[in-house]
């Protein structure tokens, strides 16, 4: 059976023409108000309470509209981005070195290998600076230097010092100042915050997302939510490879059912492995932890120069020692970006030179800068990373070199989105990390807060109003047909879950998924290996249908329920990641195909054939997909091999 098909080429029409500064504020010139007597006729639905969701609900209802916020954790502060350690950018240039909001633009453009839209990135770099301004005037703890002016350090892929920080808490902080924003509206009476709930089936009546059934997961009780439109903010996919940094909740399920409805899914294989995590112990694991990218701001990357040197490290004198970044990048150094630093850390284990029990990991050492900075000035900066680290590994990083190694954490993929976050789907808008928008096939360090933030307290707001002013939508309740067909989708489909009462956990079907994307669609793909995994998919994804047991009823509080719908949408994601991967016949960013590659290893693009955004069409269960392409133009930043030589 063919993998897929090809179907018409699509467009972003939103973004306006002209010089590419003015673009965002012709396009907000443009766009048509809602008046504040209409808006508060007008209800949103966001799903997500993260920094995109928060954000975004907050900044919505302080409009006027009225907001319907939905998550799954028990508070809307414990959204995943409060795991967010290392620090957010903008282009405030406050070090004076150099930094500007062109700047910005120009190295995510060329740190996400030229798979982005120009006019979204140049937006993102804008907005950056109101984003810093926004986030200290609600009283987000950023580090400041002795002077008390902000702090700022480097993260990958940038040679300025454009990252804001809150030591190694910077999500949390952000999104306490989010949450609090929310809450305010919430005591307002302007936001239904709705915690605990998920989201499980789109609404779409006369071709507009209208809204959602949600499952109260304490109590089990089904219920449908209409609204003017829907945002959904639900974060990434990381978590299809069961092994990644990200929170163990973290789904595509929203974003999956949404496709289903009729919303492109764009570039499903963009996956981020993240150079710095603390390397795999044992198959115990059900989750991977990050060391900060910020780490490399002082900590020295290097491995044996001899294979299968088992010395104690501090025992290896230094000309014994690679310094294998600062060997191969001497102008990046350590700060390259997190693909190259991911490859370069897989090339040298697989060279032999890997270190601690499994191999499979490198030092990342901070003797250097603790003899030049001292102990205390470390701790002030990486204290809270330090001390996860000895809790987890029992060694003291003060002493010993850490030992890291790459993990999945961040997937640049998403619901295609126009310029206005708009889905395929009218009235469907997707921010943050669900949508595929800002971060081409890498995502620097850092700006993944930066867009979410963007897109919730800056961007949504003025363009989803667009969208409302041109109501008003038809009055629809929850007995419309469509609405009750989709309630009766979700009823059914967990029934079905029920019915199974096979012999197998749902997690043990989630662990061997992710191996098969680890080993085929992770840090290197091969045609081979990607129809292999393709074939293994659906063969366990037949099994899981069959075999799977989920225990307890759909009427409580049940766990293995919620994961048991969240795998079975995970079977169906992979296959189209390894589809697109296998399609996308270059490398580029996060995507290292191994038939091309540079002499020295590199990603080797081929901008004739691929420079666009792959946006699928789910057609039927079963049936191949469609694939769109739309052409991604470079007027401002030239495409070239990417160097950080
Ligand atoms: C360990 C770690 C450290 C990181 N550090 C940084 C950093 O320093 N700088 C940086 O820029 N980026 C960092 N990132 C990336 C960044 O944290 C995330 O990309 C970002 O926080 C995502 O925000 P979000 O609002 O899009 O989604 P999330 O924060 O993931 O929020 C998703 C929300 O959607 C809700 N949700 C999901 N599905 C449903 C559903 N079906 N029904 C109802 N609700 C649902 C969840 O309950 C949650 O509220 C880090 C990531 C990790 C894993």
């Amino acid at each position: 059976m063919e993998l897929f098909t090809e179907g018409d080429p699509i467009a972003d029409t939103k973004a306006p023409d002209g010089p590419i500064e003015k673009r965002w504020d012709t396009r907000r010139f443009e766009a048509k108000l809602v008046n504040p007597a209409n808006r508060r006729k007008m209800t949103v639905i966001v799903v997500g309470t993260g920094l995109a969701g928060g954000s975004a609900a907050a900044t919505l209802a302080e409009q006027g509209y009225h907001v319907k916020s939905y998550c799954y954790q028990d508070s809307p502060r414990r959204a995943h981005s409060i795991a967010a350690q290392g620090g957010i950018n903008a282009a405030k240039n406050y070090r004076n070195d150099g930094d500007s909001v062109h700047r910005l633009f120009y190295d995510t453009v060329k740190g996400g290998d030229f798979r982005s839209r120009e006019s979204n990135v140049h937006r993102l770099a804008e907005v950056s600076v109101n984003i810093i301004d926004q986030c200290v005037a609600q009283g987000v703890p950023f580090a400041r230097e002795y002077g008390g002016l902000l702090d700022t350090r480097s993260f990958g892929g940038a040679q300025v010092q454009r990252t804001f920080y809150a030591r190694g808490q910077t999500g949390q902080q952000l999104l306490l100042g989010a949450y609090q924003a929310l809450e305010r509206q919430i005591g307002l009476g302007n936001v239904e915050m709705n915690a605990r709930h998920e989201m499980l089936e789109l609404v779409i009546v006369d071709g507009k997302a209208r809204g959602i059934v949600v499952r109260d997961l304490v109590t089990g009780e089904i219920s449908t939510e209409m609204a003017d439109a829907v945002v959904l903010a639900s974060g990434g996919y990381g978590n299809v490879f069961y092994l990644s940094t990200n929170a163990k909740g973290c789904n595509v399920t929203a974003t999956w059912r949404a496709h289903r409805k009729g919303a492109y899914f764009a570039n499903p294989c963009y996956t981020q492995i993240h150079p710095t995590c603390i390397p795999v112990s044992g198959d115990h694991q059900s989750k991977l932890t990050l060391m900060s990218e910020s780490l490399r701001n002082d900590g020295r990357v290097w491995v044996p120069k001899a294979k299968g040197d088992d010395r104690n490290p501090r025992d290896i004198p230094e000309d014994e020692r690679d310094y294998y970044l600062e060997r191969i990048y001497p102008s990046f150094g350590n700060l390259v970006p997190r693909d190259i630093a991911s490859r370069a850390a897989k090339n040298v284990c697989d060279e032999g030179r890997g270190v601690g029990p499994t191999k499979l990991g490198v030092y990342l050492d901070f003797a250097d800068a603790i003899g030049r900075l001292g102990r205390p000035a470390i701790e002030a900066k990486y204290g809270n990373l330090f001390e996860m680290y000895e809790r987890i590994t029992g060694e003291d990083p003060y002493e010993v070199p850490m030992r890291i190694y790459p993990a999945v954490h961040y997937t640049m993929g998403g619901l295609w989105v126009d310029y206005d976050l708009q889905s395929s789907i009218p009235g469907l808008f997707v921010i943050g990390e669900a949508n595929f928008s800002d971060h081409g096939a890498n995502r620097l360090g850092a700006s993944a807060l930066m867009q979410g933030l963007a897109d919730g307290y800056f961007v949504l707001p003025t363009t989803i109003a667009n969208y409302l002013a041109s109501g008003p939508l038809d009055k629809v309740d929850a007995s419309h047909p469509a609405a009750v067909e989709a309630r009766t989708d979700v009823e059914d489909r967990i029934q079905r879950l029920l019915a199974v009462n096979g012999d197998r956990t749902v997690d043990s079907f989630h662990r061997e998924l992710g191996q098969i994307m680890w080993e085929h669609c992770g840090m290197e793909r091969s045609d081979a290996g990607l129809r292999k995994a393709i074939g293994e998919i659906r063969d366990l994804r037949e099994s899981f249908w069959q075999r799977v047991k989920v225990s307890g009823t759909g009427e409580e509080l049940n766990q293995s329920l919620e994961k048991a719908g969240r795998v079975a949408d995970f079977f169906e994601l992979a296959e189209l990641m390894c589809i697109d991967a296998l399609h996308r016949e270059e490398s580029c960013g996060g995507h290292f195909r191994a038939e091309h590659q540079t002499p020295d290893g590199e990603a080797q693009r081929d901008d004739d054939r691929f420079a666009y955004v792959a946006a699928w069409e789910f057609t039927a269960t079963g049936e191949p997909s469609v694939l769109h392409k739309e052409d991604l133009k470079f007027e401002y930043v030239h495409p070239t091999q990417r160097s950080y030589k």
